[in-house]
């Protein structure tokens, strides 16, 4: 490692004088020096070879040589520059259907031309169309690398781009910008190509270089750029991972006494699953560092239990415990439940949401603040302003993806006493893949429940046009005369709540009427918590049949007895969504049966979604296909608001590469920290901030 410094980061200023040309830079995302270095290019052009004209391979791109035999402009069948070449070998047509005055004279007969473009046999022999084209000297030498080819914006020209690169490159000034930043030792056990030459010959290759290599992104130069991105996101993950596991947090000894009272008072006993990953948070929550802990189960896993057992570890310490979930019906649900659960053991629950009346806020927040309330459930009313722990030890967030990370860390900042951080438990409604949850999740660690409790018989799925709906409206009546709930999910208007509000008012009425024997409710997202709550509370008894409900039941709902569930034009929801979804049913006892209503004509993607729902009950599958059809951008949602993604490397090709980034980010993470941090410097430069949560 040399003894310079790696300056990565510069003002865009010095880059051009130009501020026409700064602001373009700035849209492709170049906003310094090792961002043109990274600029990688998206194909190239082969001007090392000069092919006779009659041995020309077709399919390609290639370049040939040659001297114009005569030209002419036609007019018919429309205007175009028609000009012949000929070398020793042949004669072929070069045709221009945009030119100018000035190409007419330039390409006079007589001149030697080269091309590069794809050969086409037509009615005329060998012709390229629109070729790249210039006139040569007799002796011109050839290109001695492949020509790359970046990606540019309107204004900014492939050459412009091209020579700002290069000057960077060829820069002696510059060079510290292709050190090696992995330590020797390391490159050498890794077999890693170095950094400087991956880069030049990405930007330059060789002749003879396999440009479908270059292509797929397999070239070694390409694993080694890959390899030390995917390096950079695990060495700023892990590092903020051990800068917060550093600081300190209350010791939380299990105890037991109060779990096992409380294990001893359910009607089930725990799965394996449950139990081993409860073990993993008993032990880090006893331990002086904040626990940073991702609980990943599919849906109906039973997470909510998990999070009891956890917050009861907190509170028979003396410490007050929080649970955060992303909608009113799913914290008025946890508060039901966590208050059935704890008041036999004494413990006072708090509900804290949003639209509650003043007064009623105001004794709910002396509860906290006093710390006669030990556990706090609620929206993100908890973290407001006016809300001050006594002594808050642990906060949970249920279904993590639904909060950003300011939210997050805005809880997590609400129990900072001192220099002393409650410990942190987030769970995911959707199961993570696990490249997914290898790189951008390697700031936390990961429990995973992955059994379902027993009894559950897996849910039929259905497929069904809309023309069909008659049939299922009878389905749904036979059902309800047996006894049994059922969900009905209106369809999701994304261009207009009010609009979507409407149709599920339309079914309720309609399918009121259809049966007047039956109860029918309507849950949506623009009711008064109140009525929501009191809605939702008496499908859970039973009194209502049939719940027509806008999506807001998506999350987390848990209404055992509920067995059949129809969704409307299901082609229009998400993957996860559509899991969530059916994950409502199933919970009980009976055999559950989901009806996906469609509406033809479906486009492609929204076939696929359904046929992946259709196959599939296994979260981690769906999960996994649902990445593979978004990417991962989309897929991580709120959590990817400043998070870098990567550009380079690909999670589902990538995963072995993955893997090795992992070991050698722990190696020098504790070996080599200068070098991590030079890395890490170079591929994110400031934009780990986000990671400080
Ligand atoms: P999720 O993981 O989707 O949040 P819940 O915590 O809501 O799932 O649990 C789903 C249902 O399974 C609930 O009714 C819960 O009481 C029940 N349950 C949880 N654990 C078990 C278990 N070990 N045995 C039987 N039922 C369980
Ligand atoms: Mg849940």
């Amino acid at each position: 490692m040399s003894g310079r410094t790696v300056t990565s980061r510069t003002s865009i200023k010095a880059l051009t004088p130009s501020q026409k040309i700064q602001e373009k830079l700035l849209r492709l995302g170049i906003r310094s020096e090792m961002d043109l270095v990274l600029h990688l290019p998206i194909r190239y052009e082969d001007e090392t070879h000069l092919f006779p004209i009659d041995q020309a391979p077709q399919g390609r791109a290639v370049q040939v040589e040659g001297t114009i035999v005569d030209h002419e402009v036609i007019v018919k069948p429309r205007r175009q520059f028609v000009c012949r070449i000929a070398d020793n070998s042949g004669v072929l047509v070069m045709r221009l259907l945009n030119f100018y005055g000035s190409q007419i004279k330039a390409y006079a007969t007589g001149k030697r031309v080269r091309l590069l473009g794809e050969v086409r046999h037509g009615f005329f022999g060998a012709e390229m169309v629109h070729p790249k084209c210039r006139v040569v000297a007799e002796d011109e030498p050839l290109a001695v690398t492949m020509t790359p080819v970046y990606s540019i914006t309107a204004g900014l020209s492939q050459k412009t781009l091209g020579k700002l690169i290069h000057q960077v490159l060829n820069n002696p000034l510059h060079a510290p910008l292709l050190d090696e930043t992995i330590p020797e030792k390391i490159v050498r056990t890794n077999q890693l190509p170095g950094f400087k030459q991956s880069i030049l010959s990405l930007h330059y290759p060789p002749p003879d270089t396999r440009i479908d290599l270059l292509q797929t992104r397999s070239h070694p130069a390409w694993q080694r750029i890959k390899f030390d991105e995917l390096l950079a996101q695990q060495l700023s993950m892990r590092l903020h991972y051990r800068q917060r596991r550093s600081l300190t947090a209350p010791k939380l000894l299990q105890k037991k006494t109060l779990q096992k009272t409380f294990k001893a008072q359910l009607a089930f006993t725990l799965t394996t699953a449950q139990e081993s990953v409860m073990a993993e948070i008993s032990r880090d929550l006893a331990s002086r560092h904040p626990m940073q802990r991702l609980l990943q189960g599919d849906v109906g896993s039973g997470k909510t239990i998990v999070a009891a057992m956890a917050a009861l570890q907190a509170i028979e310490n003396g410490y007050q415990a929080a649970i955060m979930a992303p909608t009113e019906i799913l914290a008025e649900q946890h508060f039901q439940k966590m208050a059935a659960w704890f008041e036999p053991l004494d413990i006072q629950v708090a509900w804290l949401s949003g639209s509650q009346k003043k007064k009623e806020r105001q004794a709910v927040l002396s509860a906290i603040e006093s710390g006669t309330a030990m556990l706090a459930v609620g929206t993100h009313a908890l973290f407001q302003e006016q809300v001050s722990f006594h002594q808050l030890g642990l906060a949970i967030i249920d279904e993590q993806h639904r909060f950003g990370v300011h939210q997050r860390l805005a809880l997590r900042m609400k129990g900072m006493q001192a220099d002393t951080l409650p410990h942190q438990l987030m769970m995911s409604a959707t199961p993570i893949p696990r490249t997914l949850s290898m790189s951008y999740f390697a700031d936390l660690d990961v429990s995973i429940i992955d059994e379902l409790p027993p009894g559950r018989s897996p849910v039929v799925t259905k497929l069904v046009a809309d023309s069909r709906r008659d049939e299922v409206v009878a389905r749904i009546q036979q059902a309800c005369r047996q006894g049994r709930q059922v969900y009905w999910v209106c369809p999701l208007i994304e261009e207009s709540e009010t609009l979507q509000l409407q149709t599920a008012v339309e079914t309720c009425d309609c399918l009121s009427r259809t049966f007047p024997e039956l109860s029918v409710g309507l849950v949506h997202g623009r009711m008064q918590a109140q009525e929501k709550t009191e809605i939702m509370m008496r499908f859970k008894l039973g009194e209502v049949q049939l719940l027509v409900a806008t999506t807001v039941i998506e999350v987390g709902v848990d209404v055992p007895n509920a067995s059949l569930m129809v969704i409307e034009n299901a082609e229009r929801m998400g993957l996860s969504q559509l899991h969530q979804l059916r994950g409502r049913v199933g919970r009980g006892v009976d055999a559950s049966v989901c009806i996906l209503m469609y509406q033809k004509p479906l486009s492609e993607i929204a076939r696929k979604r359904l046929k992946i729902i259709f196959e599939h009950t296994d979260g981690f599958e769906i999960a996994r296909q649902d990445l593979h059809l978004r990417g991962p951008g989309e897929f991580l949602g709120a959590r990817q608001s400043g998070i870098p993604l990567l550009r380079f490397a690909d999670l589902e090709q990538d995963g072995a590469l993955l893997t090795a980034a992992q070991s050698v980010a722990d190696e020098m993470l504790n070996d080599y920290p200068q070098s991590a941090q030079r890395h890490v410097q170079r591929w994110l430069g400031d934009k780990t901030e986000y990671l400080r949560v």
